[in-house]
């Protein structure tokens, strides 16, 4: 592949500020230097995979901001990685790389909840500029929430504890509050349960026992119903053969806009 211009020098964006982390799953060796070449000298921390299945595997892990995808790869094609990869990160920012003429593959990406597409040879400048867009109308880096509140209490998610306004508290355990974190990070939008298994537990695949997360959530609720046994507004909303999420009456606690890395 030929970059036909430079990429340029890296932005430095302040010293505080992480760098965003790209996953480059492409099976053309010389392809996927050129790109994790060009990311890194632009900023971005970059990790290539050069099959499917590796591919979806690097792209589930903790904290990766955006997936370059091919979609003719071995083991799994790009369509497959993608389907598989909405189960459970249905909004991170995933570009499809296509062929010239496959306009049918263009079409079949984004139906299957591809954000955008770049059609191979690209130049470098063109690939950022995507990454660059998809990057700035992505959800997945939300404000980060502190806490969550309703007429009956607040989940503080610093202590990781319900402070009731009784002023009784009652700890949750590490997994309750992630539930109620990604609830909160991701509010009126239904969060299934292998989104959960995978974004909580750290469980992927299909196959998997959800009915574990069922169990979960009804002692969660069993800990935010009040010492009195009051039920008040409901924290966290079933949506049938979907999933969970959080209740109309939540509102969220923003913390401060700062960025302590
Ligand atoms: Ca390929």
């Amino acid at each position: 592949m030929h970059f036909r211009e430079s990429p340029g020098k890296p932005k430095r964006k302040g010293h505080n500020v992480k760098r965003r982390k790209v996953v480059v799953v492409e099976d053309e060796p010389a392809i996927l230097q050129g790109i994790l070449d060009m990311l890194e000298a632009s900023g971005y921390e970059a990790a290539g995979a050069p099959d499917g299945e590796a591919g979806l595997d690097l792209s589930r892990r903790q904290g990766v901001d955006l997936v370059l995808l091919d979609l003719l790869l071995p083991k799994m094609n790009g369509l497959q990685v993608l389907a598989e990869l909405r189960k459970t990160h249905p909004t991170l920012p995933v570009i499809i790389l296509t062929a010239r003429g496959a306009e049918e593959d263009r079409v079949r990406g984004l139906r299957h909840g591809a954000d955008d597409y770049v059609v191979k040879p690209f130049s470098a400048r063109e690939l950022l500029a995507r990454i660059e867009a998809v990057l700035r109308r992505s959800p997945e880096r939300p404000a980060p929430v502190k806490a969550i509140k309703t007429a009956t209490g607040t989940v503080d998610f610093d202590r990781s504890e319900i402070v009731f306004n009784s002023g009784q508290r009652t700890g949750l355990s590490e997994m309750e509050a992630g539930v109620l974190v990604h609830l909160a990070t991701n509010p009126g939008r239904v969060v299934s349960r292998d989104e959960l298994l995978m974004r909580v537990w750290g469980i992927g695949g299909a196959n998997v026992e959800t009915r574990a997360i069922d169990m979960h959530i009804t002692r969660l609720r069993g800990k935010l119903k009040t010492p009195d046994g009051d039920n008040g507004p409901e924290w966290i909303v079933t949506v049938r053969g979907k999933g969970y999420m959080l209740g109309p009456d939540v509102t969220l606690v923003a913390s401060e806009q700062t960025e302590p890395e």
